[in-house]
Formats: structure tokens, C-alpha cells, sequence
């Protein structure tokens, strides 16, 4: 409806010099990468709360992806909630989410050998889906990120796949390594999928985690939404992004975390963001933004 009221509210936005195109308007819904893009480590990054809570108050839905299978959406929702962003559980897609879908609607009836730690192995056995370390009855082998991985899980493993001829290979994410705040980090998951296909010369079947696609349609299952009027969120052109883009879903790079804007520039068709913004709420048209009164408060570590 015309407003006469409108013309005129909004003064000229052109003292921003933003260099990369940026939303100018709303999308039905808002799909977050987390670490890296409403927070790093355990600070939140400028602008995430107030943002996610205005989507909220406009009862626009918003869900947080991760590809991290060694915690379960309810300790997600905690350290959200811990950080000042209370979140419930249900808002929450990590890959322990995506695996049990997609066994549920790939293998049904499949007896599975997780090698994982507890949070993935309780949300298997809450599902029903059949777990077993006899490899003569192993159909999926998933490798994931299992810090107390050993030398007889690789055995069992190896037998199911190499000795019995029966198992695949699945994993839950195709991260090489999780990075730490300060520059560490720990073996992931394709640490124990190089270790499996290494003895045994077999090839993954199937990776659910960023980039596969499958993450994003979890994530906006029981959303009446269109994918096509949602944008994804992150911080990796290779895994955020791509993903995305190979859903056929517009998407958003924040320069707060891991890709630059000089990498997003040069990115080919299958890695190149829709957007670009120097910080996650600027995923807000720039005139609902003026009219909300917020302006760009530095960044805490500044
Ligand atoms: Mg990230």
C-alpha cells in the first residue's frame, strides 16, 4: 500500500561507500553459519544480537547451521543463549541433525557403526536407528569427528568394509581440521575418513556437513518457505557459500571470519556469494536500518 507518509523518511545512504552488493530487503527466512558469523570463539560479533532478535520481533524465522557432530543442538542453544542471544534448541541444524535425517530417509533399516563421540551416538539411538560393532552386521560405517578415535575403531571399520565387503562410508563432514581462536586447532573428520579409505580402498558414499546441501534442506524443513526467497549466512566461500549456491539459494559472505572480500571477488560461479557485508547486520536494507536508529558500533576487540 502507498504510503505518502514514506516519501522522504529516508535520508540519501550515500555516505556509506559499501564496494560489494548488499540486501534491499527481507527474506522469508535466515539461515546462520555460527562460528565466525554471530561469533567468534565466545564473543558475539558486532551487530548479531541486535539483528537476529529484529527478525525475530518481525517473525521472520532464523536457524544456525554447524557442521560440528561433538556437541548436540541443545549445548549450541546454551552457548547462544550464554553469549545473549536466547536461542531454543529447534532453531539449531548441525550435522548430528542432518546424519539422523538422512539415514532415517536414505537407510532405513540400516545398522550403522558411529565412529563418534556420545552426543551423535544418543541422538542415533533416540532415532531407532540400529548401532553395532559387530562388522559382520556393519551396512554404514560413519566416520565423523571423534576425538577418542583408536586403533580398534579403525579395525572394526576395516573389517566391515574390507573383510566383510559390506559397509560403506559415510561421514558427517569434510572439515580437514576444527580451527581454534588463536590459530590452533584438532584433526576433524576427514582425518578418519583418509584414515578408512587409506586400509581399506574404499571411497566415501556420502558427506551430509556444508557443503552437501542436504544441511540447508534440513534446515528449512517445516518452514513454509520458498529456498529460492531465503539467504544462507557464513563466513567460508567453500563451505557457507557453496552451499548455497549449489541449493540454488541466495547467499550472504561477512568478512568477519574465515574468506576475505578480495577472495569472494575473484570466487568462480560455485563459490561466489550474492552479498558481501563487512558485518552480519547489515543483512538489513540499509533504510530499515536507519529508520531503527542503529548505527555501526565498533567492534569489541577494536
Ligand atoms: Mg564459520
Amino acid at each position: 500500500m502507498f504510503h505518502p507518509d514514506a516519501i522522504g523518511r529516508h535520508p540519501a545512504t550515500s555516505v556509506l561507500h559499501y564496494a560489494e552488493a548488499m540486501p534491499e530487503r527481507f527474506y522469508q527466512a535466515y539461515v546462520f553459519d555460527m562460528d565466525g558469523t554471530v561469533y567468534l570463539g565466545d564473543q558475539m560479533l558486532p551487530g548479531a544480537v541486535r539483528l537476529i532478535t529484529e527478525l525475530r520481533r518481525r517473525d521472520i524465522p532464523v536457524r544456525f547451521l554447524s557442521n560440528n557432530p561433538t556437541r548436540d543442538p541443545a549445548q549450541y542453544a546454551a552457548k547462544l543463549t550464554r553469549l545473549g542471544l536466547p536461542t531454543p534448541a529447534s532453531d539449531i541444524v548441525n550435522t548430528i541433525v542432518v546424519m539422523t535425517k538422512w539415514l532415517q530417509a536414505n537407510h532405513p533399516g540400516a545398522r550403522v557403526y558411529p565412529i563418534a563421540e556420545q552426543p551423535l551416538i544418543d541422538a542415533l539411538t533416540a532415532a531407532g536407528i540400529a548401532i553395532t560393532e559387530d562388522p559382520a552386521q556393519i551396512d554404514i560405517v560413519i566416520a565423523s569427528y571423534d576425538r577418542t578415535f583408536t586403533y580398534a575403531k579403525l579395525q572394526t571399520a576395516f573389517d566391515a568394509i574390507w573383510y566383510h565387503q559390506r559397509a560403506i562410508l559415510v561421514t558427517t563432514n569434510p572439515d580437514r581440521y576444527c580451527p581454534f581462536p588463536g590459530g590452533r586447532g584438532e584433526p576433524d573428520a576427514a582425518a578418519i575418513v583418509a584414515a578408512i579409505e587409506a586400509c581399506t580402498g574404499t571411497t566415501l558414499t556420502k558427506n551430509v556437513g556444508k557443503p552437501d546441501p542436504a544441511m540447508l534442506t534440513a534446515a528449512l524443513e517445516g518452514l513454509d518457505v520458498d529456498p529460492a526467497e531465503c539467504v544462507m549466512v557464513g563466513d567460508r566461500l567453500h563451505t557457507d557459500i557453496a552451499m548455497a549456491a549449489a541449493a540454488g539459494i541466495p547467499s550472504a559472505l561477512v568478512l568477519t571470519g574465515d574468506s576475505t572480500a578480495a577472495e569472494a571477488r575473484a570466487a568462480d560461479a560455485a563459490h561466489r556469494p550474492t552479498f558481501v557485508l563487512d558485518r552480519v547486520d547489515h543483512l538489513l536494507p540499509a533504510g530499515v536500518r536507519a529508520e531503527l536508529g542503529w548505527v555501526d558500533e565498533p567492534s569489541p576487540t577494536a
